[in-house]
Parts: C-alpha cells; structure tokens; sequence
C-alpha cells in the first residue's frame, strides 16, 4: 500500500471511530470534546506510526518505552504531538518515559511514581498521570487493587504520597478490564472505576480526578456511556499489531 492510501485509510477509520464516539456520548448527554481519542501505535512500524500523524492524530498511546524512543527519530512529529505511555512501566524505564512522554496512564506503584518524579526533576520536566486500578481483581493485572477494604486503605495511603510528589499531577484513574467478547460485559469494570472516581472526588477534594481512562477497540462505546474521557483504541484504527 502507498503512503497516501495508508493514510487515507487510517484517516478514515479514525472519522468512523469518532463518530460513534460522538453518538456514544450524545446517547447519554454528555459532550464528545470530553473524550480524547488515544490512538494507539504500540508494535506497530514507522510507516504506520507516521500515517497516523499524518492522518491528524494527535494523542499516541504506546507500551513499551524502547520501542518509542528507537521509532521517534524516524518520524515526522508535529510540536502538538502528545505520547501517553499505557502500558505496565517498569521503574528502570521510567527514566525514558520521564524525557520523552507527555502523560503516563498506568502508573500502578508508589515505588514507580517516587523514580519517576525524580527522573522528572533531573530532567525539568512535569507529568500528567492517571492511577491504574485493577478492578477486574486479576492476578495478571497491574494497579492498584481497589476490592477489599484494606487494599483501598494502602491505595489511599498511596494517593497521598504521590500527591506530594512535585513533578507529577494526578488527572484521574485508568482501567484494563478483563476482555470479554460482548462489550456489555465490561460495562459493570467502567462503572466500579466512575464510582471509585466519584468517591475520591468527595475525599480528596483538592485534587483533580477529572479524567477517566477505559475502552478500547471492543468497548470504547460502552466505556463512554460509563464516563470514559480517555478512550485507547489500537486494533480498529491501525490493524492487527505486527510484532509483540
Ligand atoms: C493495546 C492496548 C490498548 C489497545 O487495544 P486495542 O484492542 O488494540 O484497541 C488499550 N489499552 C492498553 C492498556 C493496551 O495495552
């Protein structure tokens, strides 16, 4: 395929994409400029990761921090250009993620947030991030468990930790869901987070929990009527990942 035509097409999933986020968000009352679309890049090549620009996306999620840094050179990255980092980070990474992301989605430990504000310092740098949570109680899973009493004491106690930590801002909390094939399965995992949110709102107050990250390609839409503001859809937009 030619550089336009892949674009082209890319341009085109991402309009489709953005209208059913647009008639996701209109079902349930809420404004579609609440919710960024999160393409998301992760195993795919440079030629894909440039068609995507190229196509105007603007908000890149991606995993695996190496795999960024070694594809930016190659491309073409407007100033506008945001990279979120999704994935599980480990700390001996945080350092890359600190110089070239814009957001991190998934930080998932006070140990992770304590190395990457350091990082952050040395670099002069600050960082929007969300909390992750595992609401699907899975042991594969990273986050924050939220389930038992005292799993939400140590995530509270945690919150207040990196709520001092200078160089990093907590936007929100973010979820990873079991995948089920039948998005509405997800729905009850996007509805625990929205509570969650609602009940550190009431407790930290002065604190921004604004942003709700959950859905990807198989439920984006539910995760919307849920809340969502943040949506990472990878598969519908570019296709099949080529490399893992
Ligand atoms: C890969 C990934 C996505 C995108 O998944 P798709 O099924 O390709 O839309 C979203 N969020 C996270 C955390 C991911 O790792």
């Amino acid at each position: 395929m030619g550089k336009m035509s892949l674009s082209n097409d890319i341009h085109a999933r991402i309009q489709a994409v953005q209208e059913k986020i647009e008639k996701a968000a209109a079902r349930c009352g809420r404004d579609a400029g609440d919710v960024t679309l999160v393409v998301v890049t992760k195993a795919q090549p440079v030629e894909v990761v440039q068609a995507v620009i190229d196509a105007g996306a603007r908000v890149l999620g991606e995993n695996y921090p190496e795999e960024t840094t070694e594809k930016i050179p190659h491309l073409n990255i407007p100033e506008t250009l945001s990279w979120h980092m999704i994935g599980h980070l480990q700390s001996r990474k945080s350092k890359l993620v600190a110089e070239h992301f814009h957001y991190l989605q998934s930080l998932d430990s006070l140990s992770l947030a304590r190395k990457l504000d350091r990082h952050l310092e040395e670099a002069g740098r600050k960082m929007d991030v969300l909390l992750e949570c595992n609401v699907g109680e899975e042991e594969t899973k990273h986050g924050w468990g939220v389930s038992s009493s005292s799993e939400l004491n140590s995530f509270y106690a945690d919150i207040e930790a990196i709520s001092k930590l200078p160089n990093l801002r907590i936007r929100g909390l973010m979820c990873m869901p079991p995948l089920f094939e039948d998005a509405e399965l997800a729905r009850p995992y996007f509805l625990r987070l929205r509570r969650l949110r609602d009940d550190l709102r009431r407790d930290y107050p002065m604190l921004d929990w604004s942003a709700l990250s959950m859905g990807t390609s198989v439920d984006y839409t539910v995760a919307i009527e849920e809340g969502a503001t943040f949506v990472r859809v990878g598969t519908a937009i570019v296709g099949p990942r080529h490399y893992s």
